[in-house]
Formats: C-alpha cells, sequence, structure tokens
C-alpha cells in the first residue's frame, strides 16, 4: 500500500513512522509512506499557504492552490482509490473502516490546520472525510497517524502473527478477553485457573465468555445484530 500525507509540518510523523508497526511494514516493503509539505506547492513568494476568511472571523483558512496543485501532481503520477481529508465534523474512524482502507492501493490523507481548509477543498478535490474522534486537535497531524497505524496492522503479513490482528477488539464484533502473562500468581493476585490449564476447549470457552461479557458491560451497542447466547 502507498500513503500520501500533506501536511504543513511533516516533521510531526517522524517519530512516529520510524518506530513499531508503521516501521515494521515499510522494512518489508508493504507499505510505502510519503510526506509532502504543502509548502512546496506554494506559488507565492512568502510560501504562504493560508489566508484570512471572507466574512471575517478568527483564525486563518488553508487556501486551494497549493492543495490543488500537490494533488493533482499525485494524481498524475498514479491512481488514488481516496483522497482523505481529516476534519472533526466527518464520521469518526471504526475498526469496519479501517478494514475497508486496508484493502485500498493507495491513498492520499490531507491534513488541515488552522481553522482548516477552503470548503472547496471539499467539495472537489476530496473523496472521503474522516474524524478520529468528538474533540478538536490544533491539526490533522496526529488523526492521519491514527489513521495510518490502524489502517496499516491491517495490510495482511505486517503483523507476525496473523491471528493477532483478528483476536483484536472489535474485529469480530466483541471486544478483546482479558489477557495475562506470567507469573501465575504476583503478590497473591492470581491468573484465573483455567488459563493454566491444558484444556484448549476450555480456554477457549473462557475466552469467548469474557469477550461477551466485557462486550455486555463496556460496549452493549456492538452487539447488536450478534445473537444472544
Ligand atoms: N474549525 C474546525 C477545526 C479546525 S482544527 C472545526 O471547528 O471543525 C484544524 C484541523 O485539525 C482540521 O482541519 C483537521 O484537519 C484537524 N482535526 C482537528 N480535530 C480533528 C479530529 N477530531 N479528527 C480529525 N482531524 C481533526
Amino acid at each position: 500500500m502507498r500513503i500520501d500525507i500533506i501536511s504543513l509540518f511533516p516533521e510531526m510523523f517522524e517519530g512516529f513512522l520510524s518506530s513499531s508497526i508503521p516501521l515494521r511494514a515499510r522494512k518489508k516493503g508493504l507499505l510505502e509512506l510519503e510526506l509532502h509539505n504543502l509548502r512546496d506547492y506554494s506559488t507565492n513568494k512568502y510560501k504562504s499557504v493560508d489566508d484570512y476568511p471572507y466574512g471575517g472571523g478568527a483564525g486563518m483558512v488553508m487556501s486551494i492552490e497549493p492543495i490543488d496543485r500537490c494533488i493533482s501532481f499525485l494524481k498524475s503520477q498514479r491512481d488514488y482509490d481516496e483522497v482523505i481529508f481529516t476534519t472533526p465534523d466527518a464520521p469518526v474512524l471504526d475498526q469496519p473502516a479501517a478494514n475497508a482502507l486496508s484493502l485500498c492501493r493507495n491513498l492520499i490523507l490531507l491534513c488541515g490546520h488552522y481553522k482548516g481548509v477552503d470548503e472547496r477543498v471539499r467539495e472537489h478535490l476530496v473523496t472521503r472525510e474522516l474524524s478520529i474522534g468528538d474533540y478538536v486537535l490544533s491539526g490533522g497531524e496526529l488523526a492521519a497517524a491514527v489513521i495510518t497505524d490502524a489502517v496499516v496492522r491491517l495490510i495482511p503479513g505486517v503483523l507476525n502473527d496473523e491471528t493477532s490482528a483478528l483476536s483484536d477488539s472489535f474485529q469480530d464484533g466483541l471486544l478483546s478477553p482479558p489477557v495475562y502473562t506470567r507469573p501465575p500468581e504476583y503478590k497473591g493476585w492470581k491468573v484465573p485457573e483455567v488459563l493454566l490449564s491444558g484444556n484448549d476447549k476450555l480456554k477457549a470457552e473462557w475466552r469467548y465468555q469474557q469477550a461477551l461479557s466485557r462486550t455486555k458491560e463496556r460496549k452493549p451497542r456492538l452487539l447488536d445484530g450478534i445473537p444472544d447466547e
């Protein structure tokens, strides 16, 4: 998969891209990620990329021209499945959306800043909008990093143990059951007996029941459409 991120602060991605799963995906050749500094696409001699809002009001607005030039350049190189704008007023990224995006070949992620982008960018250049939650960030960089991470770990081959992503919360409509590791007892706090037994069937049943009760308790909406026990 190839992801092109358009941003005014591409340096914000450095730590994120050079560690953990995104790094592993790049090393394995499963992810090509390119950062584009919007200022490089400004024709203005001051390299400005924003301007005052028509109609007044506080804050600056990102201009359409550099964004259009950058997206047009990228589109001249290859076809994109989606041009995604990160914005708090869009549907919130969820696991089904991440699953669907992980099947794409080429994606553009556009990060907003200041008051956001000229509305014409959203009307004419963007094919999809995503939020990462009902709160306002100062820029779309963290949102783009969150979307990238959620999607990249689902690309087949990125995680070593394929079943690891499949058994995560949400993948089967349930939250993940609790997990434990050694020692079996710490300060008198014990690992559930069943997990120490050799009975795989009982362990699997325990994990399923835990996932179910945890989902009922914490996120019952996930159970809509799933038949009761
Ligand atoms: N004036 C806008 C917020 C602008 S915040 C409004 O009230 O809706 C600046 C930029 O940060 C946005 O353009 C967007 O790209 C990004 N951003 C802020 N919060 C976000 C969120 N919850 N999800 C995704 N992107 C977000």
